[in-house]
């Protein structure tokens, strides 16, 4: 498989190229030459199918030329290494749990999956790989322990002091190794801003080999697919193909899934799931995308006002409208009719919703016709959210283990100022 940009200004690419560049050099996004289609009868049989058997089989012809089989299977093991369980919650509405991974968010699978590329990719030469990400909280958590101690790589993370909460900053802080966090004096917008800028600097790029990890990353957006292939796995109402609810942001997952739809997985249609931030929802009325400026809200990893992932949505399309608003509507929630949710969904049915899959609960539920079912991705566990659900069902989460054993590791930060001179003189002094 061969990668182009999206705003085709750039040279084709290989897979191992379009991971190590992270974005092309005309800023578009790398995009699959042709999406592999699978064998209906081997669909029909997918229940009987392992889970690593079945990621194997769909991740091959993406990588087989960088990657050998023997290595893309170790890689798949450690990245699919925990559950995905698909629960009937009503008749018609069942959840998937994206939240088994190591730091409590879906992002785990396509950090472990880009994170283990990475090293592999590393190794065969002397340089180190750079990764370089700002987060707002639960990336750079995923990042941090997808990467942790994968060889050749090293990872920065730059998050806005006191504006993530104590769960998030404990897993970017409590590393160490091959990780290490920069605590910014400023906003999160002024740490991206800083990796922009790091991006752009040639001295910079003389000196580190550097990457992103976030969606915009082939690597990190690919191996979401697999969730869908993983829900169809246990999907009982094999009369009914289901609508999906994805809560979303940035429009990563979503993309993904709309990609595994194309590549024959048959399914009734998506529904972005949006708070307030549904700058989606004018892009599909009209065809032209207005980026806007994102508004905080309960569900915050999902406050983006220009979602990259929307142009490879498109692209997937052929940018033909018509055939994408067949597949794909959205739905928008506000903070109360969310909070609302999470209490009368513990109440009814006696189960947490974090404040994403309380998005993604109510979306669907508001788009199902008669006769439809479908299920929800449940992208983060409550526990992240402690001060949400607090207000929202007025108790609070058991704790679970991996999350205890944060408090007892010691934190290891650098504090800097939003200022890239600042972070720069960092970068390429320190011993
Ligand atoms: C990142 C994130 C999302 C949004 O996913 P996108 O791929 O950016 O659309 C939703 N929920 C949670 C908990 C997230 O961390």
């Amino acid at each position: 498989m061969r990668y182009y940009s999206t705003n085709r200004q750039s040279p084709i690419v290989s897979f191992k190229d379009a991971t190590l560049k992270g974005q092309a050099p005309d800023k578009g996004l790398y995009f699959p030459e042709s999406i592999p289609k699978m064998d209906q009868e081997w669909l029909k049989r997918l229940s009987s199918i392992r889970k690593e058997e079945l990621a194997f089989h769909i991740m091959y012809p993406y990588v087989q030329e960088d990657i050998s089989e023997e290595k893309l299977y170790e890689i798949i093991h450690a990245t699919i290494a925990f559950e995905f369980p698909l629960i009937r919650l009503e008749d018609d509405i069942y959840v998937l749990e994206l939240f088994h991974g190591p730091t409590l968010a879906f992002k785990d699978v396509g950090a472990r999956f880009m994170s283990r590329c990475l090293g592999h990719f590393s190794n065969d030469k002397d340089t180190k790989t750079t990764v370089l990400v700002a987060t707002s909280g639960d990336t750079g958590g995923a990042v941090a322990n997808g990467f942790l101690n994968v060889e050749g790589v090293e990872v920065i993370i730059l998050y806005p002091a006191g504006k993530v909460s104590r769960v998030q900053e404990l897993q970017l802080t409590t590393c160490g190794n091959n990780i290490t966090a920069l605590r910014v004096n400023g906003s999160f917008d002024d740490c991206q801003q800083i990796v922009k800028e790091a991006f752009m600097d040639q001295t910079l790029r003389d000196r580190l080999q550097l990457t992103s990890a976030n969606s915009i990353n082939i690597a990190r957006w690919l191996p979401q697919q697999l969730y869908y292939f993983l829900a169809m796995q246990q999907w009982a109402e094999k009369q009914i193909a289901p609508s999906i609810a994805v809560p979303s942001g940035n429009l990563g997952n979503i993309a993904a899934g709309l990609l595994a739809k194309k590549s024959g997985l048959v399914t009734n249609n998506f529904i972005a799931a949006c708070n307030i931030n549904d700058t989606i929802t004018d892009f599909l009325k009209t065809g032209v995308h207005t980026p806007k400026q994102a508004v905080m809200t309960v569900s915050n990893a999902m406050d983006v006002g220009n979602p990259s992932n929307l142009i490879r949505i498109f692209e997937m399309y052929q940018q033909d409208l018509g055939q994408l608003i067949e597949d794909l509507t959205s739905s928008v929630q506000t903070d109360e009719s969310t909070l609302k949710t999470i209490r009368s969904v513990y109440q009814k049915n006696n189960y947490i919703l974090d404040p994403h899959g309380a998005v993604g609960y109510n979306a669907l539920k508001e788009n199902l016709k008669k006769g439809e079912k479908g299920f929800f991705l449940a992208t983060a566990h409550p526990v992240k959210f402690p001060e949400v659900m607090e207000d929202a069902i007025g108790a609070s989460i058991p704790v679970p283990p991996s999350i205890e054993l944060l408090y007892t590791l010691s934190q290891k930060v650098i504090d800097i100022d939003a200022s890239y001179m600042h972070f720069k003189e960092w970068i390429l002094y320190r011993s």
